[in-house]
């Protein structure tokens, strides 16, 4: 089934440094005392704490659960008693603490119920993506992506090729490689399930060519399986062959298009730890509480792998591995693409792969102006201008930034690794999509704060308009009944009017001469005279 090997652009032959913790075989690390759990140890939402502080705890039980589609539940890695749920430092590059549950261990490691699938054919793709999600399972390669999602396709998406990388490229880290010569077997399985999971015929176990014991093992393992279309593919030792575009480019000789997804050209990609970490859950029904880590640089005496429950601190494992006078500096990952944590009290979380221990003098200090030299372009394998991208970064023309497909960098750390001038490239790469991220958290909240402005202007305005409305409608009712009032006030002053009248044509008529007066004789009306004269002056003086 396989086809000819393809080669992705640029990239780095680098000095392994990885025998050093190969020498012996992986152990489990003992159980300390106290346990921190990140709330947030993968992309996406932090998860919820759902116990609270004097909450007794099983081994594998969930203490925290997703908040959202892209989140995965935390679990207890051992049984005991929770004892604090508060901010404390985590392996982040930003050094900032951040929210943790905290987990006295008793020493008992008493499981809580598991719900194993043995016979998991049996159960369809959402099912089966339903036990990976419970079981908080994210992707061990270092990016911690939520491993369910990467198992749905979504309607018209159609995969046809499936991808198990085990090609640990950085320098120093080893964790993959010895889990893939002690648990070959468990990768193979993990792979069958994801392979139900997509519905997909056609596998890859891809590994790098210097991992022979790897290979034989998984060579080994596979044929006991007696699995059909399933390939392991040894490719090319070279920096970064693990990167997910890198590999699927050698693979399959396609390239996943600027700003897609390996599905959109039908492919799959998982790492070879998330396999193991698949088959666990689904087989024997436990979740995500442990890890194989390298511990390893000049810092530590004696490199190793362990397998480590999440939660345990750095600074443990670092004086289980021989911590020596020349332990400066602590990097949660490798040397190209790891990042120095903030002390050796963080704990190990799902995407710890590597501990690496370094001395001060392994680091450069200085820095040189830019030269132009083009060599960082050479070995980009994302074809970007890292030049381009640093004079932008550092001048926090962060649109440009993204003009030059500043979200295609890998952070690889080739570019800076060939740099003259020893820049950091990386870092300022990091820089400005933090900022990016950061700004358009900040729009989206001004943006939300915006429509809830806009929605309460609109609610007072519609309040208003009703007030409005309801006042217009009472004039018009006040009208209405004043018109009435008006009508009968009306009536009434003309009945009162018409009363006057007919009082006044009396009082007119009263003051009419009475008919006797006519006719009089002069004696008579000289009588008459002389009585008004009185009375009138009887009148006046009174
Ligand atoms: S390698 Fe360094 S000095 Fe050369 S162009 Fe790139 S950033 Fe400038
Ligand atoms: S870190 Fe980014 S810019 Fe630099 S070589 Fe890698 S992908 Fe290219």
């Amino acid at each position: 089934m396989s086809s000819p090997l393809s080669k992705f652009f640029g990239g780095l032959k680098l000095p392994g440094f990885k025998s050093i913790s190969m020498s012996q075989a992986t152990e489990d690390a003992p159980l300390p005392k106290l346990l921190t759990l990140p709330l947030k140890q993968h992309i996406g939402h932090a998860a919820e704490a759902i116990v609270k502080i004097g909450d007794q705890v099983l081994k594998g039980q969930m203490i925290a659960a997703a908040q959202d589609y892209v989140s995965t539940p935390i679990h207890a890695p051992s049984s005991g008693k929770v004892i604090a749920i508060e901010k404390r430092l985590v392996p982040h590059p930003s050094g900032i603490p951040a929210d943790c549950i905290v987990i006295e261990t008793d020493g008992e490691e008493r499981w809580t119920e598991l719900s194993p699938h043995t016979n998991y054919r049996q159960l369809d793709a959402s099912a089966l993506r339903n036990v990976i999600r419970d079981a908080g399972i994210v992707g061990l390669g270092g990016a911690g992506f939520p491993s369910f999602i990467k198992l749905n396709p979504g309607p018209g998406n159609i995969i046809n090729t499936l991808i198990l990388n085990g090609a640990e490229c950085e320098p120093y880290i080893t964790c993959d490689a010895m889990l893939m010569q002690e648990q070959s077997r468990k990768i193979i399985d993990g792979l069958n399930i994801m392979r139900h999971a997509l519905q997909v015929e056609y596998c890859v176990i891809a590994i790098e060519d210097n991992k022979r014991a790897a290979h034989t093992m998984l060579v080994n393992a596979l044929q006991e399986h007696e699995a059909e279309y399933i390939d392991i593919i040894q490719i090319p030792t070279l920096y970064p062959a693990g990167g997910e575009k890198q590999l699927i480019k050698t693979i399959t000789g396609k390239e996943v298009p600027s700003h897609g997804l390996p599905i959109n050209i039908g492919v799959v990609c998982h790492n070879v730890a998330t396999a193991a970490a698949i088959a666990t859950a689904v087989l024997e029904g436990k979740p995500l509480i442990s890890r194989y880590v390298t511990v390893t640089g000049e810092g530590v005496d004696h490199p190793r792998n362990l397998n480590v429950l999440m939660g345990t601190a750095f600074s443990e494992l670092i004086d289980l591995c021989g911590k020596n006078s020349k332990a400066e500096e602590f990097i949660m990952g490798g040397p190209m693409m790891g990042f120095d944590v903030a002390g050796d009290s963080v704990p190990v979380i799902k995407t710890s792969n590597c501990i690496l221990v370094k001395s001060k003098a392994e680091k450069t200090d200085y820095v040189m102006p830019c030269i132009r030299c083009g060599q960082c372009a050479d070995v980009c394998p994302a074809q970007l201008l890292p030049q381009q991208l640093y004079w932008y970064a550092r001048a926090k023309n962060f649109d440009k930034t993204q003009d030059y497909n500043l979200f295609d960098c890998i952070e690889c750390g080739c570019c800076s690794y060939v740099c003259p001038s020893h820049i950091p490239l990386v870092q300022y790469y990091r820089f400005a999509k933090t900022e990016i991220w950061a700004q358009e958290e900040e729009k989206k909240s001004s943006d939300i704060a915006r429509q809830r402005h806009e929605f309460r202007q609109f609610r007072m305005e519609r309040k208003k308009a009703e007030n409005e409305e309801r006042k217009r409608q009472k004039r018009e009712l006040l009208k209405k009944v004043n018109g009435e009032k008006d009508s009968a006030e009306d009536a009434k002053k003309a009945a009162i009017k018409a009363a006057m009248d007919r009082v006044k044509a009396k009082r007119e008529t009263q003051s009419i001469a009475p008919e006797n007066t006519s006719n009089l004789s002069e004696q008579q009306k000289q009588a008459i005279a002389e009585v008004d004269s009185r009375r009138k002056k009887v009148k006046e003086e009174s």
